[in-house]
């Protein structure tokens, strides 16, 4: 599976925003963005033209970014929830949200998406008691998450569950800590997911 493998800071400066792509970093003075919140390289600090094209090729990326997700990828969703009823920006986000790295993320098994995604991909997850092993897969209400029994020793998913406080299950999730395990309650809304996007820019930029 194709991946960015470049500095993940690098991606928050360049997209203005907190993108919470490395674990307890991002909550911490280590922070990149926090000391620079400028785009890194020569030219960072200077001001470009701005015009809709890239406020919209900017809140998809930042949104692609945000997720873990290639172009080719993202794209798939965009005409998929296109073809689907109601608001596409606000099902593209929500589609999104069902992923099962994501939930892993949201659960707080993992500390960060990429790490998630780790979890899922070395089969260390179980849904509704199966192995699940693709990221892009997306639950339902009521599925089960949980981590195999073998896998709860792994400090990394350990320190991530004793943060989880700290970051908030969101409410579409229920999550039994002792039990390694979570429950999707139903399908996340438009305004559960709230971290500072328009999606609107996005259905914009694929409709040019
Ligand atoms: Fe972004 Fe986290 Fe890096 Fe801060 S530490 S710049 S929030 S990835």
């Amino acid at each position: 599976m194709a991946q960015y493998n470049g500095s993940v800071c690098r991606l928050c400066r360049r997209e203005n925003q907190k993108l919470f792509l490395k674990g307890d970093r991002c909550y911490s003075d280590k922070c990149a963005f926090e000391r620079r919140s400028y785009p890194s390289g020569e030219h960072g600090q200077r001001r470009g033209k701005f015009s809709d094209y890239k406020a919209q090729l900017r809140e998809k990326q930042k949104v692609k970014r945000t997720y873990g997700i290639l172009e080719r990828q993202f794209r798939r969703y965009y005409r998929e929830v296109e073809r689907r009823r109601g608001i596409t920006g606000e099902n593209l986000l929500i589609c999104l949200e069902r992923r099962i790295d994501n939930i892993v993320y949201r659960l707080g098994f993992a500390s960060s998406r990429t790490q998630a995604r780790q979890l899922v991909s070395h089969n260390h997850i179980l849904v509704n008691g199966k192995r699940v092993n693709i990221p892009s897969c997306l639950v339902n209400p009521g599925d089960i998450i949980e981590v195999r029994e073998k896998s709860r020793k792994i400090p990394l998913v350990n320190e991530a569950i004793e943060a989880v406080e700290r970051l908030g299950i969101p409410v579409w999730l229920e999550l039994n800590k002792d039990a390694y395990q979570g429950k999707v309650v139903a399908l996340p809304e438009r305004k559960d997911i709230t971290m500072p996007i328009e999606e609107q820019l996005i259905v914009e930029h694929y409709s040019r």
